[in-house]
């Protein structure tokens, strides 16, 4: 094992029994964390960036079921481990922060209280000791007035309010993982910008790791170490976060940059990706994103490219493979 990966998923296949068929929403995928890395999953909706979470939390509900792969956290397979175990290490070692905050938050208790519990569940801690760490938690995570805070309701707060209080209730046990899937979505621009840099913030501060999941690339611009891109179940590409914004090798992540929009570059009209994310329950032929790729050839209809590696660089086009299998 090597040291400094924290996380380290291999071949990971989920899927979904429906009446229809089998989806199979995460298509041998493997990918790595390390120690102190901040890792951005990007993708549309339904490409399986957030069943790859759920799978490694174990929190993949049926019909859904992991079917093969590894989850190796710190050198431990989480696909090995028990119910009990696992809630154990998702109440201490792995955090997840969601879309919307309302959906987590207790709306009956106070902020405070809902803190506290996980604080005193986790790490046993008096009622005096855990109302102490609360609000310094609170002061963490840049909410002012915390003592006030602390005894209000979750409807008393903005939705940038209650995202700051759900980042505090994710690192109340000091996880060596954060999961933030479309942690800023809900929100308005500035408060976006506002979220990311303290989530970046606090991954400087304490030493964790995070997996950034979002369907938006121009969130993670500046806050991943690494990207990687999926798309119908499957990576794409994977690169450091300046490689990636620099010189895109996929069609499907360059449609993705040219799909953010640049202020004051006179763009007319943004870019849509044309066409939709194919049906996995279909059986498919070639690559999948063919009937909306504008270099696709009849190689492209007919195989599926694989997943190659070049100078630290992944692509899974046939642009590139006689080139990259050529340097062989
Ligand atoms: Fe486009 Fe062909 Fe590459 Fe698929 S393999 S992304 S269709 S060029």
């Amino acid at each position: 094992m090597d040291n400094q990966k924290l996380l380290d998923v291999q071949d990971l296949v989920t899927q979904f029994k429906l009446d229809d068929g089998i989806l199979t929403a995460v298509d041998h995928v493997s990918f790595s964390i390390d120690r102190g890395e901040t890792l951005g999953v990007v993708g549309e909706s339904g490409c399986g960036k957030s069943v790859t979470a759920f799978s490694i939390l174990n929190l993949v509900a049926p019909p859904g079921k992991v079917v093969s792969g590894k989850i190796l956290f710190d050198g431990e397979n989480l696909l090995e481990k028990s119910k009990h175990e696992m809630k154990k290490i998702r109440g201490e070692r792995i955090s997840m922060i969601f879309q919307e905050p309302m959906t987590s938050l207790n709306p009956v208790y106070t902020v405070g209280n809902q803190i506290d519990e996980t604080l005193r569940i986790h790490k046993g801690l008096s009622r005096h000791e855990a109302k102490k760490k609360t609000i310094e938690l609170l002061q963490l995570v840049n909410i002012p007035l915390p003592e006030q805070r602390y005894r209000e309701y979750p409807h008393q707060l903005s939705g940038g309010m209650r995202q700051r209080v759900m980042i505090a209730m994710a690192l109340a046990c000091d996880p060596q993982l954060l999961i933030c899937d479309e942690p800023t979505t809900a929100l308005d621009v500035t408060v976006q910008a506002q979220i990311l840099k303290l989530i970046n913030k606090l991954k400087r501060q304490l030493g964790m790791s995070v997996m950034l999941i979002t369907h938006d690339l121009a969130v993670i611009s500046e806050v991943a170490d690494r990207i990687i891109v999926m798309y119908a179940g499957r990576i794409v590409e994977e690169a450091t976060e300046s490689a990636l914004f620099e010189k895109p090798l996929h069609p499907y992540t360059e449609a993705l940059l040219k799909s953010i929009p640049h202020v004051g570059k006179g763009q007319d009209k943004l870019y849509m990706i044309e066409g939709m994310v194919p049906n996995l329950l279909k059986k498919h032929e070639g690559c999948l994103f063919a009937p909306r790729c504008e270099y696709a050839t009849d190689l492209c209809r007919q195989s599926e490219p694989e997943l190659l590696e070049e100078n630290g660089r992944k692509v899974r086009c046939h642009k590139y493979t006689s080139k990259w299998e050529g340097q062989r």
